[in-house]
């Protein structure tokens, strides 16, 4: 894998930093054991990953994808980082994201684009589109994504992987820099559903370090993708919401979604239509949401405590006397954060100002509550629910960067899930008639459902 990244990440650009001698380290300890007759630490012991860039490593460069960042060594691992490693799993090194997981082509990143594998010329899909076109390129077989309003089931969408967002604290976020942290989920990614289900056992489950964690075990996703083999989906209820296809999605998409229909109708499942009226309020409610709680996680980058820091010119550095920490905050600011971080920063300040709190950001959590119980009505009816991944197949590098309401609507599918913490994943369902591209099934389920989740998605194996 080390060679294969030599040879077309200079193309691909999915890594932002490779770990090439720790892993061979690592891989060589695994080879030892084995030798030793020692049993394997886990099934994925010795089976190289790629780790975005917004989970911590110790000793290894962060950035999120962010200049703000640029130099810093973390301390310590991630919870997810540290199951990784004890389950003897080879961390071949970090990948790159739109910076600080805001967006959806990857193009935000400080670092410069990843390209699509299936075409250089267009976007892997973001924000973790380096963990995605990794998978697609074949420079590993597993990788690890976060995921806040669709960043690991879009980018699987357009590459033809397939990613799982567990349910909201299913997966420690401890050592995960955060976005959103009422949204924020990390998950597995890989090239099969057996794959990705292997990874989501090693990564889930409670961790005291995160206290929106689970104080449960991981759901047997292994187990359920085997019995998906053998047992199929007949007899299972599938919701078809309504609200999800139509308008705003690519005639090619729904193509091959009337296609994945067909083929669970034929596999025995109960094809059921269900309605969520309030999904059209889903995009305003998540970009007041995730805005206002991004404005008070990225407080932290100060200038004081991580990576740059950027000396004041101009009037602040010609008065005579000292600078203030605040001059010196906002010149790190300023050229640390990127244009689409800072538009998220000012209308998330906006949002929660004291004279626009109730108007905006309480009348958008009143709504998560409606999505919310839209699910409820809908799980009533059907075990799961699908829809199309992304609403468009992979789009060209730069058709989208000075628009950002047509980059918003890339997560169309995916934001409702997320607001209301169910797990949802997505598999490929084949190659659409009008691009050409790769197209993804969204799987969603209820809360703590991801066995009937992963039984369904093992249908498209
Ligand atoms: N594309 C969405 C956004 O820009 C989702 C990002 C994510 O899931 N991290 O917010």
């Amino acid at each position: 894998h080390l060679d294969r990244i030599a040879a077309v990440d200079g193309a691909v650009h999915a890594f932002l930093h490779v770990s090439g001698e720790s892993a061979l380290a690592q891989a060589a300890a695994v080879d030892q054991q084995v030798a030793a007759g020692e049993p394997a630490a886990s099934p994925l012991a010795g089976v190289p990953l790629a780790l975005k860039d917004i989970l911590v490593q110790q000793g290894v460069p962060t950035t999120a994808g962010s200049k703000i960042l640029e130099g810093w060594i973390p301390p310590y691992d991630a919870t997810v980082t540290r199951r990784l490693l004890d389950a003897g799993v080879v961390i071949l090194g970090k990948t790159n994201l739109d910076e600080f997981a805001m967006g959806s082509s990857t193009e935000n990143s400080a670092y410069g684009p990843t390209r699509n594998p299936w075409d250089l010329s267009r976007i892997p899909g973001g924000s973790g589109g380096g963990s995605a076109a990794a998978l697609a390129a074949f420079e590993a077989p597993l990788a690890i994504g976060t995921d806040t309003g669709g960043s690991i089931r879009q980018p699987a969408a357009v590459t033809g992987t397939v990613g799982a967002k567990p349910t909201y604290g299913g997966v420690s976020r401890y050592g995960v820099i955060s976005l959103a942290s009422s949204l924020d989920q990390v998950g597995p990614c890989a090239r099969t559903v057996l794959d990705t289900a292997l990874l989501h056992e090693v990564i889930g489950g409670h961790d005291p370090h995160d206290s929106t964690s689970i104080p449960a075990p991981v759901p047997a996703v292994v187990d359920a993708v085997r019995r998906g083999a053998t047992e199929g989906v007949a007899g299972m209820r599938i919701g078809v919401v309504r609200q999800l296809s139509g308008e705003g999605y690519q005639p090619g998409v729904l193509e091959s979604f009337a296609a994945a229909v067909e083929t669970l109708r034929a596999a025995g499942a109960e094809i059921v239509e269900v309605d969520c009226p309030h999904f059209q309020y889903a995009l305003a409610t998540y970009y007041l949401i995730l805005p206002s709680e991004c404005s008070s996680n990225l407080a932290r980058f100060d200038a004081m405590r991580y990576g740059l820091r950027v000396e004041p010119t101009g009037a602040a550095a010609r008065k005579a006397g000292p600078v203030s920490a605040e001059q010196v905050m906002s010149a790190t600011r300023g050229a640390g954060f990127g244009a689409e971080v800072k538009r998220r920063i000012i209308l998330g300040t906006y949002a929660l100002s004291a004279g626009y709190y109730d108007a905006y950001y309480g009348s958008a959590q009143k709504v998560r509550t409606l999505i919310k119980q839209d699910f409820e009505a809908a799980f009533a009816a059907a075990d799961v629910l699908i829809s199309p991944s992304s609403p468009v197949t992979a789009f060209g590098i730069g058709e989208k960067v000075d628009n950002p309401m047509a980059m918003y609507l890339n997560d169309l599918a995916t934001i409702p899930g997320s607001l209301a913490g169910i797990p949802a994943m997505s598999v490929p369902s084949g190659l659409a008639s009008d691009t050409g591209l790769p197209v993804g099934l969204q799987i969603m389920a209820p809360a703590l459902g991801e066995t009937a989740m992963y039984q369904v998605a093992s249908a498209f194996e």
